[in-house]
């Protein structure tokens, strides 16, 4: 009962923040096309940052299994959306993930999921790639865990800055497809990236993907 009472509340300080920043913006919070939007805004950034009360044990939970395999596990082309921590303005693409077994898998099911936790936050893009490959590794202790991620930044395509370079590949890269070239081409080779990544080092340079201005 106190758990919704204080949801509710924080829902209409929300809504309320968001009337006043369509004022600011030159705006009529009260005219009819614009009634409903705080409401409609609240619950979408509710939604896109739905990462930040999600546990990644409960995701995961009851889908690692044991097993005597060792070949590489690919899930390529999940689609992800989220929210780019400098300009609150989404970047959106695919990710590819890669993993060899040591003992144990995740459901294929599972590894979508584990991209949804950590998009749906405000984020920057080469965190974004860290995070799900370091979460992969913590979790399962492979022999090797690859991540790439292809994005879009709309945060500078819609601004006009640097239009050119709105896209743009983050990878980690961690054990087997750090130490051995050969496993990490096999991998590059099975995604068939759209563009080349500019950088193969364990963890991708920070600030690259979106300017902080
Ligand atoms: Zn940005």
């Amino acid at each position: 009962m106190g758990k919704v009472a204080e949801a509710q509340i924080y829902n209409k300080q929300m809504q309320d923040l968001i009337r006043k920043l369509l004022a600011e913006l030159g705006e009529n919070p009260s005219r009819e096309g614009l009634l409903d939007t705080p409401k409609r805004v609240e619950k979408a950034l509710t939604f896109l940052t739905s990462g930040y009360r999600a546990d990644i044990d409960d995701v995961l939970n009851g889908a690692l299994f044991t097993v005597d395999y060792s070949e590489m596990v690919i899930v390529r082309d999940i689609d992800f959306y989220s929210l780019c921590e400098h300009h609150l303005l989404p970047f959106f693409g695919k990710c590819h993930v890669a993993y060899i077994p040591s003992t144990k898998v995740i459901g294929l099911s599972k590894i979508p999921r584990v991209v949804d936790v950590f998009a749906r936050r405000l984020q920057v893009q080469e965190r974004l790639t860290n995070q799900i490959a370091e979460t992969i590794s913590d979790k399962i202790a492979p022999l090797g865990v690859a991540v790439v991620v292809e994005a879009t930044h709309l945060c500078m395509s819609m601004r006009g800055v640097e239009k050119q370079n709105s896209f743009a590949v983050t990878s980690a890269m961690l054990g087997a497809f750090r130490d051995s070239a050969r496993t990490r081409m096999e991998f590059l080779e099975l995604i068939k990236l759209r563009s080349s990544i500019p950088t193969l080092s364990e963890h991708a340079a920070v600030g690259m993907a979106c300017v902080g201005d």
